[in-house]
């Protein structure tokens, strides 16, 4: 049993979150009739409420996650808050309120989880951005943009290409020569588009200018992304894990580990069956603190993450929940043969481990059958699918049909992001939790 310790003030900003979200938010007034009532602790009451899904915030549409004594009219007539829409497909793209003080705070708060960040980042700090535009940037897919017009304020957009397959050499040398003579202090990169230009710069043998930290944003970073990324950037990296309608959740520490940003949030951790990799494994719901404009309680921000088992870190944080790892999107979770959950963050143990490939994804299309879809210069094919045989069957069972696909490079999904992993037929995470 882990013993987590809290700021003082955690358990009252949790008990004012819930008090007022029941008593004065439209969106939770269901949940009243889970409430064990005021005589309960805390942890308690919020354990035995649902969890909040972005099915929820499209019925009460964002308006009704906002207080009542707040005019969401008036807020946006007056620019102190706007609307925004998630990237995606319909069943994943979702429309918030959008609080920039809120933000700001909570990013602010999550530097300090991270030695290199708390000193880097002043909050005047030059910053470039390798983003896919569809999810922050400016998208131009039809003509390419002058420097100037990716240049706000301290930010830097180096992509305004929504689909990452159309960079061409040209302009990926662009984007080498914008970080030369931009010389960002910070660079937020999604990792899998950081990837695709560390494999470009590493074959054209470019050396790039280094910053002083680089911090993975919107996407799960894979080991061969890193081990791609190490080859061009010796800075340290760090992951800031979260979302749109959370903030800033988690910060990766310099010591490798995650740590709660307890300033911004409240976390409950939901454990999986013992069978499926709990008590450790499990989902997060995440309720934000300081946002007197939307109120977002047990948001399911739909991934898995591993609680650390020490309950310490070499760093010496000691606040808050502690993760040894994010172990990716339940979206990406796949099952054995046998039906016990993998997680992203297993298959892609297994597969990063793999000599000479650029991409991969791994698709599970029946119980026991899985596809493997691969990008790679190597030639000897024969003894890759042996390899990645060898590799995919010590984690999902040796009854495993496999399947083998090549591709020239892999697309990322509508949203934007790339997808290692997935199923191709429906997996309800919760009938995996304790
Ligand atoms: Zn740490």
């Amino acid at each position: 049993m882990h013993n987590w310790q809290f700021p003082p003030e955690y358990e009252q900003r949790s008990l004012e979150l819930l008090e007022k979200a029941l008593n004065s938010i439209p969106g939770y007034r269901s949940w009243r009739a889970f409430d064990p009532g005021p005589a309960y602790p805390v942890d308690r009451r919020y354990a035995a409420m649902p969890a909040l899904k972005k099915k929820d915030i499209r019925e009460h549409t964002p308006q009704g996650f906002v207080p009542f004594d707040r005019d969401t009219q008036a807020g946006l007539a007056s620019g102190e808050i706007n609307l925004v829409k998630t990237s995606g497909t319909t069943d994943v793209s979702v429309t918030n309120i959008w609080y920039q003080p809120w933000w700001d705070t909570a990013e602010r708060a999550s530097w300090k989880l991270n030695a290199y960040a708390d000193k880097l980042a002043t909050g005047s700090h030059p910053e470039a951005i390798l983003s896919n535009p569809m999810n922050v940037g400016i998208i131009s897919d039809e003509i390419d943009l002058p420097m100037e017009k990716r240049w706000l304020a301290r930010f830097l957009y180096l992509n305004e290409k929504s689909d990452p397959l159309t960079w061409s050499p040209a302009f990926m040398d662009r984007m080498a020569q914008e970080l030369d003579s931009f010389q960002p202090v910070l660079l937020e990169a999604n990792p899998s588009l950081l990837a695709k230009l560390c494999r470009y710069l590493t074959t054209t043998g470019q050396k790039v200018y280094q910053p002083g930290l680089i911090v993975f944003t919107y996407e799960y970073p894979t080991l061969l992304q890193i081990k791609q990324i190490q080859k061009v950037f010796r800075c340290p990296l760090a992951s800031s894990y979260g979302s749109t309608e959370t903030g800033y959740v988690f910060m990766q520490c310099e010591a490798g580990k995650f740590h709660q940003n307890v300033e911004s949030c409240r976390v409950d951790f939901q454990p999986l069956k013992k069978e499926h990799g709990g008590p450790d494994i499990g989902r997060i719901l995440v309720t934000t603190f300081n946002n007197p404009w939307y109120y977002m309680l047990r948001f399911d921000v739909g991934d898995l993450v591993h609680l650390d088992s020490e309950g310490k870190c070499a760093c010496g944080r000691s606040t808050g929940i502690i993760l040894s790892a994010v172990e990716g999107r339940t979206l990406s979770a796949t099952l054995t043969c046998e039906g016990k959950l993998v997680t992203l963050r297993q298959t892609d143990t297994a597969l990063s481990a793999l000599d000479g490939i650029d991409e991969y994804r791994l698709e599970q299309t029946g119980s026991r059958a899985y596809a493997l879809y691969l990008v790679s210069s190597r030639t000897d094919r024969k003894r890759l699918e042996a390899e990645a045989a060898a590799a995919l069957k010590n984690l999902y069972g040796n009854e495993a049909r496999l399947t083998f696909y090549y591709e020239k490079a892999l697309a990322p999904e509508t949203s934007g992001k790339y997808c290692h992993a997935r199923a191709r037929f429906p997996i309800n995470i919760e009938d995996y939790l304790q």
